[in-house]
């Protein structure tokens, strides 16, 4: 018997494979299922999380600089480490790579890993190099440290509760878009220079992401700890999904309350797709979705980048959009559901 991968989906198939491994060490507090895992080291949590970027699934050297790449790669792993509401503090990086990459170009992978080692200031302290038949594979280990009573998991959410979002959605997608576009236009006609006028914001969204730190930070000062958080790397209708099922909620989200950058918007409208639905469903914004007990609101309300976007329901009650018509659907979380398209 052969099963093929696509019929568990992501989630399905870690699921499968890891089930069979019940928590032996009562160190391990959160494991598997979270942005991050959890490890109780006395008075101070350690925090892991890792992630894999494979050239020509991940990432496509035809326009990604190999310096963002490197920024790129450990962003994305710092977002998990804040998204448990921690700190990272360590990074380890492995690669494997064909002879088709110089020392030169690591040099310049390497030039991006250090710059966001130092605008995060984390510490590269270990990794592995191996050689690969073909293409960069970059496999990075974020470790953080959080006190214990600050962790926030994925499965706090509460009815009543209030659904946030820092930043706005969807153009890290529509900077992907136009990427995209441009090469297949240079492939087609190399004489042609690329056309990336005027898109600088949703393509620095796309090459350039940060992870929120200072949203972490906000909370330490404003003394708020979210009910439930998750970064938001498969789009807000995919993450609303893992908050609700791990908290055993519904949530409703107010459209009007999703927000999108004007220039993304104009975007999204010139390449006719919805701009609500690229916030919903593009991925990589590396924004922050948290819910906060309705008696925080005021710690948040006038903060900037802090968007109030619904409120969490019973389970009984699903997962609804209600759109600017005022028309309630059901949410479909589209995200990542084929091993070849995430
Ligand atoms: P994120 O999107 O936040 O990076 P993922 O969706 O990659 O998280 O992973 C979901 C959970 O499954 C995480 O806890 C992750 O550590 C775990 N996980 C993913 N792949 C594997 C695997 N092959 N074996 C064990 N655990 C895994
Ligand atoms: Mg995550």
């Amino acid at each position: 018997m052969r099963t093929d991968v696509n019929t568990l989906g992501e989630f399905g198939l870690i699921d499968h494979l890891t089930r069979a491994f019940p928590i032996l060490q009562p160190s391990t507090v959160k494991g598997i299922g979270d942005d991050a895992a959890v490890i109780d080291n006395g008075p101070l949590c350690t925090v892991v999380s890792t992630d894999m970027l494979v050239e020509g699934i991940h990432f496509d050297l035809a326009y990604v600089p190999l310096r963002h790449l490197g920024y790129k790669s450990v962003v994305v792993n710092l977002s998990d480490i804040y998204a448990m509401n921690a700190f990272p503090k360590q990074i380890t990086v492995s690669i494997a790579l064909s002879n088709r990459f110089s020392v030169e170009a690591l040099e310049e992978l390497y030039a991006g890993i250090q710059a966001a080692c130092e605008a995060y200031q984390v510490d590269l302290v270990g990794g592995d190099t191996t050689s690969s038949p073909k293409g960069l594979t970059i496999s990075i280990t974020a470790i953080g440290q959080c006190e214990k009573n600050k962790l926030v998991y994925r499965n706090g959410a509460q009815p009543g509760d209030l659904i946030c979002i820092t930043g706005d959605l969807g153009a890290a997608y529509l900077g992907l878009q136009i990427l995209e576009r441009e090469k297949r236009i240079f492939m087609e006609n190399p004489g042609i220079q690329p056309d990336l006028e005027n898109q600088q914001y949703v393509i620095g969204r796309q090459l350039k992401p940060e992870a929120r730190r200072d949203m972490i930070e906000t909370f330490r000062r404003t003394d708020l700890k979210p009910t439930s958080m998750i970064d938001i790397s498969d789009g807000l209708a995919s993450e609303i999904f893992h908050i609700c099922k791990q908290s055993g909620t519904g949530a409703l989200i107010e459209e009007s309350g999703v927000p999108i950058h004007p220039e993304a918007e104009l975007l999204a409208l010139k390449f006719k797709l919805d701009p609500v639905t690229c916030a919903l469903n593009g991925g990589e914004d590396y924004e922050l979705l948290f819910t906060i007990a309705p008696s925080e609101v005021e710690k948040i309300r006038y903060l900037p980048e802090i968007y109030i976007a619904g409120e969490i329901l019973e389970a009984r009650d699903g997962i609804r959009l209600n759109t600017k018509g005022g028309n309630l659907h059901p949410l479909k979380a589209q995200g990542w559901n084929h091993f070849n398209a995430s």
